[in-house]
């Protein structure tokens, strides 16, 4: 805590788009406020899904102190195919329109002591914060070591015979080798929208005074040593672990969910989340709910048929069939909707998770010590996923493939719950994984060390 009669600094924060991006921002807000920093919020006007806006307007309500700046975005005028997903077009958008910031920025009161934000909009931050001589650092949503892959992805471009589809390893300097099969098919094609706007972002790192991860330096040692010594990339800045940042207080919940949760044994329930934008095919959705059946654990499982929540509209009979809800009624839960998934974690009931490995839910198991069934499914969740396995907090069947190669059959899902739930080694290890996690934000913790010293640098 910053002695009260120095003077606070002020941070504006600026997420991209998505509930993957808005909450560990959110997260790192609440952090910020509890040290007497004064914060103001930076969000698009308009978000893509409904747990964005509802997040924000909570947090605003609970966290009266935080300012909150809304600004237009432009909208996309592409015929670009990538352009198909609506968090990718909003990313783009909010990325192409963060220039609009400036007059916002430079009028802030009392003026902005440093601008912490997403990569995605790093390039026009860069320029603000050179206008306004007003130092910035980006807030990295994802593993360090999905970071070091696009901090090095302007190089591997460059050299397209050495980076495509028919390769089997992409070596980055410093670091273990990522199979191809981890790396998201678009950042193979520079011209995706995705892969585009990280290749112009990066350019603007050097720039940056530190870069913040959501990680722990236990958790990933390897890969922030080497990001750190300048083998990734010569000329980076400091990069910084200040994970897991950590849920800020909700609502007294009683969700139907948590009481049935309150009523099982403890450590028997295997949750089932694919976090907020993963939508499985149905025929997928049904195979999960004859694995987890045939399984014989308890479960509670969140159900997500569209990538954006307001369009779910799918029943649960429909989609499983009366007779298969009927059967679990004693066994399992099976919600749609938004979940408390910190609570869901946190619960003693909760004995191990399938997860898409979306980063927030890594960090999330990896603090609670949950042990995970990695699934990923796109994106960097692989990656993800292969942080998880090497510190010990879960397992992955690399057959099971990414996204739609395939329909993981039922028997295999049942095989691999009952591998998860059963193997106590694993729970052992996610046990360790919890401890390491919590020293770290503990007082005094490598990560609690390292956001006091950015604060105390702005002071
Ligand atoms: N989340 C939640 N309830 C839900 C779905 C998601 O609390 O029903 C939270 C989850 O705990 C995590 C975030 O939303 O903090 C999702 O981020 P993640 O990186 O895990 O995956 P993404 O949704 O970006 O794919
Ligand atoms: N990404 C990120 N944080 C950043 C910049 C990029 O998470 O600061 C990456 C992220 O790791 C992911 C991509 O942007 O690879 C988004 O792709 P996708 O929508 O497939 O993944 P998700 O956001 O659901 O994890």
């Amino acid at each position: 805590m910053l002695p009260s009669h120095t003077p606070s600094p002020h941070i504006a924060l600026i997420p991209s788009a998505g509930m993957g991006h808005l909450t560990p921002f959110l997260r790192l807000a609440s952090l910020l406020l509890s040290r007497n920093c004064n914060v103001t919020l930076v969000t698009a006007k308009s978000t893509v899904s409904n747990a964005e806006s509802d997040h924000i307007s909570f947090f605003l309500t609970t966290h009266p102190r935080v300012k909150h700046l809304e600004f237009d975005v432009i909208p996309l005028h592409s015929s670009n195919p990538s352009a198909q997903d609506p968090f990718l077009i909003q990313y783009n958008a909010i990325s192409r329109s963060a220039h609009l910031l400036h007059p916002l920025l430079s009028s802030s009161s009392p003026p902005l002591s440093a601008i912490f934000c997403d990569l995605l909009v790093a390039k026009s931050v860069a320029r603000i914060s050179a206008d306004l001589r007003i130092p910035y650092y980006l807030v990295i949503t994802t593993s360090a070591r999905f970071l070091s892959f696009m901090l090095h992805l302007p190089v591997l471009v460059s050299n397209p015979d050495k980076f495509n589809s028919s390769i089997v390893q992409v070596e980055i300097p410093g670091l273990t080798p990522f199979s191809i099969a981890s790396i998201p098919l678009p950042f193979l094609n520079p011209n995706h929208l995705l892969a585009a706007s990280i290749i112009a972002n990066v350019g603007v790192v050097p720039e940056a005074k530190g870069i913040m991860v959501n990680t722990f330096d236990w958790f990933e040692a390897e890969t922030i040593a080497a990001l750190n010594n300048g083998k990734v990339l010569s000329n980076l800045p400091p990069v910084i672990p200040i994970g897991p940042v950590q849920a800020y207080e909700l609502q007294k919940d009683q969700s139907p969910y948590l009481l049935w949760l309150d009523d099982q044994p403890e450590k028997s329930v295997v949750y089932v989340s694919f976090g907020s934008r993963t939508a499985m095919s149905n025929d997928q959705i049904r195979e999960l709910g004859y694995g987890l059946d045939k399984s014989g654990c308890r479960f509670l499982w969140v159900v997500k048929t569209t990538k954006v929540d307001k369009e779910d509209k799918a029943g649960l009979e429909e989609l499983l069939g009366e007779s298969f809800l009927e059967r679990i009624e004693n066994r399992g839960m099976v919600v749609k909707g938004w979940v408390n998934q910190d609570k869901i974690l946190a619960h003693p009931a909760t004995g191990g998770f399938i997860s898409h490995c979306g980063w927030n839910s890594v960090t999330e198991s990896a603090e609670r010590g949950v042990p995970v069934l990695a699934w990923p499914l796109h994106g960097d969740q692989r990656v993800n996923a292969e942080v998880l396995q090497k510190a010990g907090l879960g397992i992955m069947e690399k057959t099971w493939g990414m996204g739609t190669e395939r329909l993981v059959k039922h028997e295999e899902i049942g095989k691999k719950i009952v591998e998860l739930m059963d193997d106590a080694e694993l729970r052992n290890r996610a046990k360790k994984v919890g401890e390491e996690a919590r020293k770290s934000t503990e007082l005094g913790g490598s990560s609690d060390e390292a956001i006091m010293e950015i604060i105390e640098k702005l002071t």
